[in-house]
C-alpha cells in the first residue's frame, strides 16, 4: 500500500490528503501545529470562482501607486520589507503584460471549472456539504469612473462564461440594505459561493480524515531528503519516510521546498481582517469593496471585515491598525454595522508572482508533489488542486494541463 505524508494541514494539505485516501493510499498528515494553523483559519470564506483575472494585471499596477501612498491603505510595502521583496515584485511586473495576462487568465479559468467541478462532491462525501451558502457577492463603486475601469474586467470574464448583473443603487438596496449611497453602481455575481465559516470547514476535513483513518502528527517538518525511491521527512524531533510527500505548508512551502534544492519565488500577502459577532450586522451576501480592497463576508461565526494585501515576509510583526482601518470604513459604508466586540488577525496568503499556484512533481524527487501558492484563492481551489495531487500520486493524468503551474516554472 502507497503511504502518503502531506506537509500542512491547511484547507489544501488536508483536501488533498482526503482524496488521496479516498484513492485507497494510507496518509498522514505532519503540521507544526495542528489542523486550520494558518491562513486557511481566518480567510474570507469565499469560493470566488469567477475571479479568474490575475491580480498581476495592468488594473494593478494603475492603482498600486496611490494606493503605496496610504499606509493603512489596500496595498503596503513596509520599509523593512523592501528590498526582501523586490525581486517578487520585479517577477510581479513582468507577469502583468498583456500576454501574460491573457495566459494566466486561461490558466487560472481551467483551475476555477475544475475546482468548482470538484467542489460539490468533495463536500459531499467529508459530510460539509451542509457548510456550502450560494449567496453570490456583490462588488460597489463609488464614481461613475470606477465602474467604468472595471468594464473590461467583466468583458473578460463575459468572454469565460461567467454570469454577473450590473446594478444601480436601487437593485443594490434589494441585494444588501443599508449601504451608503456613496456606492451608486454595484455588480452581482451569483457564481460566487462560500462557506459557513474556514476554521470550522478545515477543523470539519480534518476530523472526516481521521475518523476514515488518517493519522495528524504535529511535528515541524525542517527538510525533505529523497532516498531509494522513497522521500525521508526531516523533522526537529525524528525522521520519517514515506513513498510520497505532498508539500502544502502554505507561505512557508518554499523553505522546505529549499532543502530539495527548488528555488520557488514564495512570498507572502499578508492580510487583516476583524471578525464581529454574528449580530454586528444583517448582512445578505459577501460585499466587496474594490476600490478599498477589502470585503465584508457573512459567516455563521460572525461578520468578518477585511483584506489588504502587506507585502511584508513572514517575520515582521503585524501591524493590526490596519484592521482597524478596514473597520473604519466599513462603519462608513454600512452605517448599520456595530463594531464592538470585534477579534482582530493576520493571515499569509502563499504567493507566486503570476498569481498562480506551484503544482506538480518537484524537479528533485517524482514523489514529491508540491501544492502551494494559492495566494488569494486557497480555499476557491482546494478541491481541484486535491484532485489534480490525488491523480499524481496515482499515475493518472489530471483534467487540466499543469504546465502553467509547474513549480519550476520562474
Ligand atoms: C485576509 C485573507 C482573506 C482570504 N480570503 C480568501 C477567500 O475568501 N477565499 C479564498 O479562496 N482564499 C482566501 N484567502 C487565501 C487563503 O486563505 C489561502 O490561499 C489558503 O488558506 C492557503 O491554504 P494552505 O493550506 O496552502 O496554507 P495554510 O492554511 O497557511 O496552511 C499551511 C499549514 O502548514 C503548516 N506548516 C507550515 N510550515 C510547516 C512546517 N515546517 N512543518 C509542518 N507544518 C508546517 C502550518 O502550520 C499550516 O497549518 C485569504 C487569505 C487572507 C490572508
Amino acid at each position: 500500500m502507497t503511504e502518503v505524508t502531506v506537509i500542512g494541514a491547511g484547507v489544501i494539505g488536508l483536501s488533498a490528503a482526503l482524496m488521496a485516501q479516498a484513492r485507497g493510499l494510507t496518509v498522514t498528515v505532519v503540521d507544526r501545529e495542528g489542523p486550520a494553523a494558518g491562513a486557511s483559519a481566518g480567510n474570507a470564506g469565499a469560493f470566488a470562482f469567477t475571479d479568474i483575472l490575475p491580480l498581476a494585471s495592468p488594473g494593478i499596477l494603475k492603482k498600486a501607486p496611490k494606493w503605496l501612498l496610504d499606509p493603512l491603505g489596500p496595498l503596503t510595502i513596509p520599509p523593512a520589507y523592501a528590498l526582501q521583496i523586490a525581486p517578487w515584485l520585479f517577477r510581479f511586473w513582468r507577469a502583468c503584460s498583456p500576454r501574460a495576462v491573457a495566459a494566466s487568465t486561461a490558466a487560472q479559468t481551467a483551475m476555477m471549472d475544475l475546482s468548482r467541478t470538484e467542489l460539490e462532491p468533495f463536500l459531499a462525501a467529508t459530510g460539509t456539504l451542509g457548510m456550502l451558502r450560494k449567496n453570490g457577492n456583490l462588488q460597489v463603486y463609488e464614481t461613475e469612473a470606477e465602474f467604468r475601469a472595471s468594464l473590461p474586467g467583466w468583458e473578460a470574464r463575459n468572454a469565460h462564461g461567467i454570469e454577473f448583473q450590473h446594478m444601480v443603487a436601487e437593485d443594490m438596496a434589494a441585494v444588501q440594505p443599508g449601504l451608503s449611497p456613496r456606492f451608486i453602481k454595484g455588480t452581482f455575481t451569483p457564481g460566487w459561493w462560500s462557506i459557513a465559516d474556514p476554521k470550522l470547514y478545515v477543523q470539519a476535513l480534518a476530523d472526516q480524515f481521521r475518523a476514515a483513518g488518517g493519522r495528524i502528527v504535529i511535528a515541524e517538518v525542517t527538510g525533505l531528503t529523497p532516498q531509494a525511491g522513497k522521500v525521508s521527512i526531516h523533522t526537529k524531533s525524528e525522521t520519517m519516510t514515506a513513498d510520497k510527500v505532498v508539500l502544502a505548508a502554505g507561505a512557508f512551502s518554499h523553505r522546505i521546498a529549499a532543502t530539495l534544492g527548488e528555488r520557488i519565488p514564495l512570498e507572502t500577502e499578508r492580510g487583516y481582517n476583524t471578525t464581529l459577532p454574528p449580530g454586528a450586522l444583517d448582512l445578505r451576501c459577501q460585499v466587496t469593496f474594490g476600490g478599498h480592497g477589502f470585503v465584508v463576508s457573512p459567516l455563521s461565526t460572525g461578520i468578518r471585515v477585511g483584506g489588504a494585501v502587506e507585502l511584508g515576509g513572514l517575520s515582521l510583526p503585524p501591524n493590526f491598525k490596519r484592521s482597524e482601518a478596514m473597520l473604519g470604513k466599513a462603519k462608513a459604508f454600512l452605517p448599520a454595522l456595530q463594531t464592538e466586540g470585534g477579534r482582530q488577525w493576520m493571515g499569509f496568503r502563499p504567493s507566486l508572482p503570476d498569481s498562480l499556484p506551484a503544482i506538480g512533481r518537484s524537479k528533485a524527487s517524482p514523489n514529491v508533489v508540491n501544492a502551494f501558492g494559492h495566494g488569494h484563492l486557497g480555499l476557491t481551489q482546494s478541491a481541484g488542486t486535491a484532485r489534480i495531487v490525488a491523480d499524481l500520486l496515482t499515475d493518472l493524468t489530471p483534467p487540466v494541463d499543469l504546465t502553467p503551474f509547474n513549480p519550476q516554472r520562474f
